[in-house]
């Protein structure tokens, strides 16, 4: 089979699905291809935590742009996503968490987000539910939590009835350019789909995707998260919490609570060759500090637990923009708080590739793919420049 589409995206996460949609509402012919079925990856998997307190810098505004688009799903996706509103609390129990805690915070309040930085006590007249132990917090108002494991089959219904032609269950294995202009991307099944322009949103696997488009060897590196959901138990918190780079925790509106932390994970290179396995010491220490914290969570038991990856760069921010060197390929990528920022990132990418003026820049040069040309990861997954980055941009097709 091979037709032809303005414009084809490959990975069926959050932000593909979300700017799908909104090309699509904007006049676009639209393909999308998802190897699996839609978030089933780490967008029906994450925490669905939607908090002001975690992104940095530039992610900032887009953290806060796609938490005022969780609140509205009805309107833009036509289904309630389980929005909930809580307060964030992220909170320090010795002198060198509060130091790092408030360093990150006071950035945070330079951007004008609402965030206030407080005691121990006064963190536990917001929230109860903490500990004696906490010396300080860090509160957002605004934050709240939304459903992950629901949202594949939201956007599978919005994307259907917007005409977007979605072919799930296989995986797209390659590409070239088109012979009238374009590209032809070759899926799993023997089919081709023929677009004018490509956005890959395959979170880590644009690693090998971005290759198929001559860039050699992208540093991208994969990281594990592993969620913990308890049994119900009584009302005991309200907040969404975060244990200075530790865990994260919040109780959902059924009881359980649902704890999350990448502890003692390796990085890894090949998605497809990580075998990821649970691992019960990240377990049992995730539920030690998450009731050193809270209690009331000595109360419950862990009932079950998953995982996911997401896919990160040496510089530790996304990937979006033109890959650098061919014509009409977009990527958006490896983002931080990809899961808050997911509506919003799909629609300004689809205001800048419909010609638009987005709402708010979205190509800047902190996320410009060709910055890749001149790093690699150094030392502890820090960022290290190449000393042989190549002077100009390799032209591929
Ligand atoms: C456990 C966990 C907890 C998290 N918690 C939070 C949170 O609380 N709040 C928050 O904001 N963020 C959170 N995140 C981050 C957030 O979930 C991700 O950043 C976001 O979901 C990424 O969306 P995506 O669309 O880029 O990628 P994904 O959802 O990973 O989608 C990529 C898709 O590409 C598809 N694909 C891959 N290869 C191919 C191919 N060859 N052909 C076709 N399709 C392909 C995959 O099958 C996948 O569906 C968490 C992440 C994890 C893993």
């Amino acid at each position: 089979m091979s037709a032809s589409y303005d414009i084809a995206v490959v990975g069926g996460g959050g932000l593909g699905c979300a700017s799908a949609l909104f090309m699509a509402r904007g006049g676009m012919k639209v393909a999308l291809i998802e190897r699996g079925g839609l978030c089933m990856e780490a967008s029906g998997r994450n925490a669905g935590t939607l908090t002001l307190l975690f992104a940095r810098g530039p992610l900032l505004p887009l953290v806060a742009g796609g938490k005022a688009m969780w609140e509205t799903t009805q309107t833009w996706l036509g289904g309630d996503a389980g929005h909930r509103h809580a307060p964030g609390i992220e909170v320090a129990f010795t002198p060198a968490e509060a130091e790092l805690l408030e360093r990150e915070m006071k950035l945070r309040q330079e951007a004008g987000l609402p965030i206030e930085i407080m005691g121990g006590n006064r963190a536990r007249e917001m929230e109860p539910g903490l500990s004696e132990k906490v010396i300080m917090g860090a509160y957002s108002p605004v934050d709240g939590f939304a459903a992950s494991n629901t949202i594949g089959g939201l956007y599978r219904a919005a994307l259907g009835a917007t005409g977007v032609t979605l072919r799930e269950g296989v995986a797209v294995t390659g590409a070239e350019p088109a012979s009238g202009g374009g590209h032809v991307l070759r899926l799993a099944d023997g089919s081709a789909i023929t677009a004018r322009r490509i956005l890959l949103t395959a979170n880590m696997w644009v690693r090998p995707m971005l290759e198929w488009f001559g860039l050699k060897d992208p540093p991208i590196k994969g990281r594990v998260s592993q969620m913990i959901v308890t049994e119900r138990m009584r009302p005991a918190i309200r907040a969404i919490l975060r244990v200075v780079s530790q865990i994260s925790l919040k109780q959902t509106n059924n009881g359980t609570f649902i704890i999350g932390s990448s502890g003692g994970f390796p990085w890894f290179d090949n998605p497809d060759e990580a075998r990821i396995e649970l691992r019960p010491d990240n377990v049992v220490r995730s539920m030690k500090i998450a009731a050193h914290a809270v209690p009331a969570l000595g109360e419950t038991r862990v009932l079950r637990t998953w995982h996911g990856f997401d896919g990160y760069t040496p510089d530790n921010q996304p990937i979006i923009g033109p890959v650098p060197g061919v014509r009409d390929v977009y990527v958006m990528a490896c983002m931080r708080s990809g899961w808050t920022i997911g509506p919003y990132g799909g629609k300004l990418m689809a205001e800048t590739l419909l010609g638009r003026e987005p709402e708010r820049p979205l190509f800047i040069p902190e996320f410009d793919p060709a910055r890749l040309l001149r790093m690699e990861f150094g030392p502890n997954y820090t960022l290290k420049l190449r000393a042989d980055a190549p002077a100009t941009t390799p032209q591929v097709h």
